[in-house]
């Protein structure tokens, strides 16, 4: 029997009514011949609620019970879910993470998946179910434990599954009715893409898209997962929504192809730290060892006389998720404490946002990182760091002009029109 997955997201199971409306849509594929595994998100609001909850309660809370608590939510929908769809008479049983089950790795809140047999569902499907509705975000641990995949992690749960089952596709349905070429809530001009290419997605999905889990599209482009998204408002059909895919089965390709936001980042800068050999390491390793995920980096050298030695001092500056900046201070004042870095004043800025051009054509193309500037420039926005890779630029500037330079970029690289 062909096998599809599809899965709703939080505002899609909203309320009962919704999760009526995302039961029809199945339904409707199980009449076109389909088994279907639906993977459900927490209604939406629940998960930040949840996690609301543990912080007021303990606020270095033990992971474990993190993960225990938040992921609750989806326990919920799952349960609802397959319960709307016996009302319409559709054979549907629901699946925690547990009773699958999915295997993952033991780090609470930032899980991965390690295997997900496919007897339990298999079995359930030989017997004559015709729908099972899994809980999304969840899984188990190697210790016994509730496990979840970080925030948005739903995305991922549904490639994983749509992997191992061999599935024709994985439709992820939501609230827009596709990928954009930047987040259509940020800008109005904002156009859906029928394509997208796996490199893209993935470079859009970590810089700050969130309309899909960046891990998800990892997934998706490793095991040749069929991966679309589309509107769980909308009537659809084959051609709805955008496909991600391989590069080339897209023929129309721009330089830039998408504009990325995120205002969940934060500046820190050591002033004055000497300028020798092995001191990014002795700044870095310590970051890493407290778990911090370091992503823009920018030394300036000095060129002032200190001490009589000029260019002896530098300022490093580089940019961090903003829930990390209180480890990444900790880690950095336990290496002064202990003699292993020197700084005059660690500096935090929290006000700041970073916003990402992407492309596959900047691979071949130069002038990209000059006419984004450029239009940064002409609406006076200031420049604080700046990171390239091959298919990307990122720049770090204040988080009042965040809204106004993807808009800008959108227009200075002609995204509106197709
Ligand atoms: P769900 O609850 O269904 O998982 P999310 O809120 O996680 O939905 O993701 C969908 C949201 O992603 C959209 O409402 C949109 O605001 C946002 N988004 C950000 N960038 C894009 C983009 N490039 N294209 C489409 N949506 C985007
Ligand atoms: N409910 C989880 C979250 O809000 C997972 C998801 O929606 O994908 O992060
Ligand atoms: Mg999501």
């Amino acid at each position: 029997m062909p096998l599809l997955v599809m899965k709703f997201g939080g505002t899609s199971v909203a309320d009962l009514d919704r999760i009526r409306n995302a039961a029809r849509k199945v339904q409707r594929e199980v009449d076109r011949g389909y088994d279907v595994i639906v993977i459900v998100s927490a209604m939406s609001g629940k998960t930040n609620e949840l996690v609301g909850w543990v912080e007021q309660t303990s606020p270095l809370f033990d992971a474990r019970e993190y993960d225990a608590v938040v992921s609750s939510g989806e326990n919920v929908t799952a349960g609802l879910m397959a319960l709307t769809l016996q009302e319409m008479g559709v054979p549907a049983r629901s699946w925690q993470g547990w009773q699958v089950p999915i295997n993952t790795t033991a780090a609470h809140s930032a899980a991965r998946f390690e295997s997900i047999p496919r007897a339990n569902l298999d079995q359930k499907f030989a017997e004559g179910f015709k729908v099972a509705v899994v809980a999304g975000f969840q899984g188990l641990g190697p210790d016994g434990r509730i496990t979840t995949l970080g925030r948005g992690g739903s995305d991922t749960t549904a490639v994983a599954f749509a992997a191992a089952f061999a599935a024709e596709r994985c439709d992820i349905y939501t609230d827009v009715d596709g990928v954009y070429t930047t987040d259509p809530r940020i800008a109005s001009k904002a156009r859906k893409l029928p394509k997208i290419a796996f490199e893209e997605m993935l470079e859009l999905a970590s810089l700050g898209a969130k309309v899909l889990q960046t891990r998800s599209v990892e997934l998706a482009m490793r095991y040749k997962v069929r991966l679309r998204v589309l509107s769980s408002f909308e009537d659809s059909d084959e051609n709805s929504g955008t496909l991600i895919c391989d590069e080339d089965e897209i023929m129309e390709s721009k330089v830039v192809n998408g504009v990325a936001a995120s205002r969940e980042e934060a500046k820190i800068t050591l002033v004055t730290v000497a300028d020798r050999p092995g001191i990014s390491a002795s700044i870095f390793a310590p970051l890493a060892d407290a778990g911090v995920n370091v992503d823009m980096i920018v030394q300036n050298i000095s060129e002032k006389d200190y001490e009589d030695h000029p260019g002896s001092v530098t300022d490093m500056t580089f940019s961090v998720p903003i829930n990390q900046v209180e480890r990444a201070k900790k880690a950095m004042e336990e290496a002064k404490a202990a003699g292993r870095i020197a700084y005059d004043e660690l500096v935090v800025d929290t006000d700041v946002a970073k916003v990402s051009v992407v492309g596959i054509g900047m691979r071949s193309h130069t002038g990209v990182a000059a006419r984004m500037f450029k239009a940064l420039a002409d609406e006076n926005i200031n420049i604080k760091v700046i990171a390239t890779s091959e298919i990307k630029i990122s720049v770090l500037i204040d988080r009042k002009y965040m809204e106004l330079a993807v808009q800008a970029l959108h227009d200075a690289f002609g995204l509106e029109a197709a």
